[in-house]
């Protein structure tokens, strides 16, 4: 019946269902879930209406699926439902350069917008490290971020409307310079729980003039901590500011030769953009600062090369640690700023007490900390190590005065941690909020709200 209806409004080609199909469909970047009931992959906005009202009618959850990049469990089934993919919804509709703003199809990866309109001096600015792949309406679902988005924001800073499917395949469109409530806000970084994303408006940002690119290396990761709260508290904000360990340095340099230095305890990778004219006055300041908090070494990249190659190894970190371990997993929480090298030794404790070697690579300068997880899924010790690591990862982080997500999102994985964070009164609240927008609980359920918490009029 479901199959049926779906091939006939969209035609067989968009509808899938054969189990090896599907199956490819119960995967995200994290995790496995149930087989979705089908995959549909529409081309328009109407196509996505009419899915909503078929799946609505026949009682089937929706899920919505950008690249799958998630590292949540978010665009995975949790009991079955109509996955809708977008990977045909992936062009540039519109783009204003009078105001510079692109209108996009939720499909579009994150680097190919910022490709598109290069030519006009212009970039997408929210650069999740899984850029090349992961895509607008995953980013704008999950509010992405990234490690530009120091100085320039998080996905939430860029859009500036929203065109939305809501959960009776209605269509509304929101835009933040509309008077009353800001629903695009509440929209961004809903997980797919409050509406369907079939386009979005977002802001371009004009390229730099002049970009430098630093690395200073550390003896261990306090001073290294010590010099990002002083780079912050001297009023710079870099537009980058990442730290990598010594497992990650050793891996990634193994893999890219990057040009880092592994006798380090801790690197920092340091990206300033602006005027040119600035630039030696703000580099200087920078460099004394390292060297004030016992910097071994200070490099400036000389050319876009250098500059591309040191970025490489930041951004492939993740992969190189393949050379470590067949797996591994990537917590990710944050931390006030002040409190990374408390929470950096209890990272390292928990790893240790588990027996497990853990790297860290992340967003020093707002304190998003990624601990990764090395570990064999083949043997059960090792994956029940890292589960109990990664929660008392959080607790850490909760304890410090942090929470228990930084960017990528709550989905199916962090749910139940959201108690560690929020009120029973406040889930209830959230929980009325998402009753507005999606009273029968068909989009995206078993995400964000920890199992058993439902809207106070309805428990
Ligand atoms: C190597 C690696 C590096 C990463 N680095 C970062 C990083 O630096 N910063 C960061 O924030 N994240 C990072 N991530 C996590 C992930 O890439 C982001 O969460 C990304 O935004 C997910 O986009 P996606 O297209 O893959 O979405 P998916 O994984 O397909 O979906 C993610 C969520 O968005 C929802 N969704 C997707 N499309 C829509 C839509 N059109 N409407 C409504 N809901 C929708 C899904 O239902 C799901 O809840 C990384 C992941 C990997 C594997």
């Amino acid at each position: 019946m479901l199959h049926q209806q779906l091939v006939e409004a969209l035609g067989a080609e968009a509808v899938k269902t054969a189990p090896e199909d599907l199956s490819v469909y119960a995967f995200d970047a994290y995790s496995s879930g149930t087989l979705p009931s089908a995959v549909v992959l529409p081309e328009t906005t109407r196509d996505v209406a009419r899915i909503v009202r078929i799946a609505r009618a026949c009682e089937e959850p929706l899920i919505a699926r950008g690249a799958g990049t998630g590292l949540c469990g978010g665009a995975i089934p949790a009991r079955g439902g109509v996955v809708v993919s977008f990977a045909r919804m992936h062009r540039v509709l519109d783009l204003d350069l009078s105001r510079r703003r692109a209108h996009v199809q939720p499909g579009l990866v994150n680097l190919d917008l910022s490709k598109a309109v290069s030519m006009h001096g212009l970039f997408y600015a929210p650069d999740p490290a899984s850029q090349k792949t992961s895509t607008i309406g995953g980013n704008i679902a999950t509010n992405a971020g990234g490690p530009h988005c120091l100085s320039y924001g998080t996905t939430v800073n860029h859009v500036c409307a929203l065109e939305v499917v809501d959960a009776s395949g209605e269509v509304f469109r929101t835009d933040v310079d509309d008077a009353g409530y800001d629903l695009t806000g509440v929209l961004v970084g809903s997980e797919g729980t409050l509406g369907i994303v079939t386009s979005a408006w977002v802001r371009l940002t004009r390229l730099p003039e002049s970009v430098r690119v630093w690395l200073a290396a550390f003896g261990d990761i306090d001073s290294a901590s010590a010099a990002v709260s002083a780079i912050i508290a001297a009023g710079i904000v870099p537009t980058a500011l990442e730290m990598m360990d010594r497992v990650i340095v050793t891996a990634v340099e193994a893999a890219f030769c990057a040009g880092y230095p592994t006798d380090a305890g801790a690197v920092l990778l340091i990206e300033h953009a602006g005027y040119e004219d600035d630039m030696n006055t703000l580099e200087a300041a920078v460099a004394q600062i390292a060297r004030e908090h016992g910097a071994l070494s200070w490099r400036a990249a000389r050319s876009a090369s250098e500059r591309d190659a040191l970025w490489a190894g930041r951004k492939g970190a993740a992969g190189a640690t393949g050379r470590i371990s067949p797996n591994y997993y990537t917590q990710d929480v944050c931390v006030p700023r002040s409190a990374l090298p408390a929470a950096l030794r209890a990272v390292g404790d928990a790893a240790a007490r588990h027996h497990l070697t853990v790297g860290n690579v992340f967003h020093a300068g707002d304190g998003n900390l990624h601990p990764l997880l090395m570990y064999d899924r083949r043997d059960p010790k090792q994956v029940a190590a890292v589960i109990e690591t990664g929660n008392e990862i959080l607790q850490t982080a909760v304890d410090l005065g942090g929470t228990v997500s930084g960017e990528h999102g709550i989905g199916y994985e962090k749910r139940e941690a959201m108690t560690r964070v929020y009120s029973t009164d406040d889930l209830a609240t959230m929980a009325r909020v998402r009753e507005v927008f999606d009273p029968a609980r068909m989009l995206n359920p078993e995400k964000i709200f920890p199992s058993g918490v439902r809207c106070p009029e309805l428990r």
